[in-house]
């Protein structure tokens, strides 16, 4: 069995073994689920185990979870938590009334929906802004002084690929938090601490998990003696948003396969956005990868794969767009990414006009199948238009 104490195993083989080694007490290789919320104290009221205490506090499938990522993101801690959405929460409630956050423009509408309210109840100063110039986006930072600032890299759904590296530097000259949501990324394409990042935080609901049958999110500190994180922490332990022992076991489970599913899916991905963009009824692809792409000498920077996800307009308007999904067969209409199966998204039905989201838009998480079967999906999807 690989020693997976060792820093110098590839983030693959640190995966495969789940970032864990054998039971030293019945040789199992894979961890026990434990259900118990409680543990017992002996009769001179010590604790049993001095890592067992109440479940919500802390338990041994999210710890072992939680070292893996520190591990795969080269950071210092991680904590798990009920969501991807109850990590951005636990993040951004860090800072306090009266504060000031820079958030990007254009990323996941949960997490702008939710920043919107939280900032306007919490009395949060709030400006979103694009990613896309970083020149612009730091003159923006420098003229508003933000205590938190939040990137989506890339963003969901434009796949903006902001530059973290000068972005951190300018955060950092005005102390303030730099936090990246790297969820389309995982740390196998991009590891944002070492960019300079504070805080990269993922919704493990996606390419983590990898199944689409866990909901969950993760937050990784490059500093576990910072302010931040200690506020992260205690809001984790304190204010109950963690993972079940059964969630946790099955996100372990998706976990050791995460650098296969990314080889394929990211191969995929290459293969489908290459096919629309010489599409005659697509009129953009939104894709790190493609060459085209806005982003694409960022993506080329950072990532070490153009990922699995992407956005594409198809000529026409709604109508088309939606017609265009109801004609996939193997690609499923449903909301969400990362999984092993590829889906397929209208953005609008979702968001309305809240984000001047196109009413031809539509975006693809690429999964594992075939690539000539998604290819050819797509392609009968769209031929009704080409004509
Ligand atoms: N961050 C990004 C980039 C996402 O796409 C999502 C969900 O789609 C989230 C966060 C929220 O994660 P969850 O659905 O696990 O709460």
């Amino acid at each position: 069995m690989a020693d997976t104490s060792d820093r110098r195993l590839s983030p693959a083989s640190l995966l495969a073994h789940g970032g864990g080694g054998v039971d030293p007490a019945t040789g199992a290789v894979v961890p026990p689920i434990h259900t118990a919320t409680t543990f017992a104290r002996d009769a001179d009221y010590r604790l049993t185990s001095a890592a067992h205490l109440y479940s919500r506090d802390d338990s041994d499938l999210p710890r072992q979870i939680e070292s893996l990522m520190a591990r795969l993101e080269n950071g210092a801690d991680s904590r798990v938590f009920a969501s991807g959405m109850a990590a951005v929460a636990a993040v951004l409630r860090s800072v306090r009334p009266g504060g000031t956050i820079v958030a990007q423009a254009g990323i996941y509408w949960g997490t702008t929906s939710w920043l919107r309210k939280h900032c306007a109840h919490a009395g949060i100063a709030l400006i979103e802004a694009d990613a896309s110039d970083t020149a612009r986006f730091c003159e923006t930072l420098r003229e508003t002084g933000p205590n938190l600032v939040l990137l989506e890299v890339p963003s969901n759904p434009w796949l903006t690929v902001a530059d973290i590296a000068p972005i951190a530097e300018t955060a950092h000259g005005l102390k303030a938090v730099l936090v990246v949501d790297a969820t389309a990324a995982t740390p196998l394409l991009m590891r944002p601490l070492d960019l300079g990042a504070d805080l990269v935080l993922h919704s493990a609901t996606k390419a983590l998990n990898g199944h689409s049958d866990v909901l969950a999110g993760i937050v990784t500190c490059r500093d576990a003696d910072s302010d931040v994180w200690r506020f992260i922490r205690e809001e984790r332990h304190d204010s109950g948003a963690v993972l079940g022992p059964f969630e946790a076991y099955l996100l372990l489970r998706g976990l050791r396969t995460l650098s296969l599913r990314m080889e394929r899916m990211c191969a995929n991905a290459q293969a489908v956005a290459e096919m629309l963009a010489a599409h005659p009824a697509i009129e953009a692809v939104f894709y790190p990868g493609l060459a085209g792409h806005a982003s694409h000498e960022a993506a080329r920077r950072q990532m070490t794969k153009g990922g699995y996800l992407m956005s594409c307009l198809v000529k026409g308007g709604a109508a088309e767009a939606l017609a265009v999904a109801g004609r996939l067969t193997l690609i499923k209409r449903a909301t969400s990414l990362g999984g092993v199966e590829s889906l397929v998204e209208h953005r609008h039905t979702i968001e309305g006009d809240a984000t001047g989201i196109p009413v031809n838009l539509l975006r693809l998480s690429i999964g594992i199948e075939d690539a000539e079967d998604l290819i050819a999906d797509l392609s009968s999807a769209l031929a009704p238009l080409a004509r």
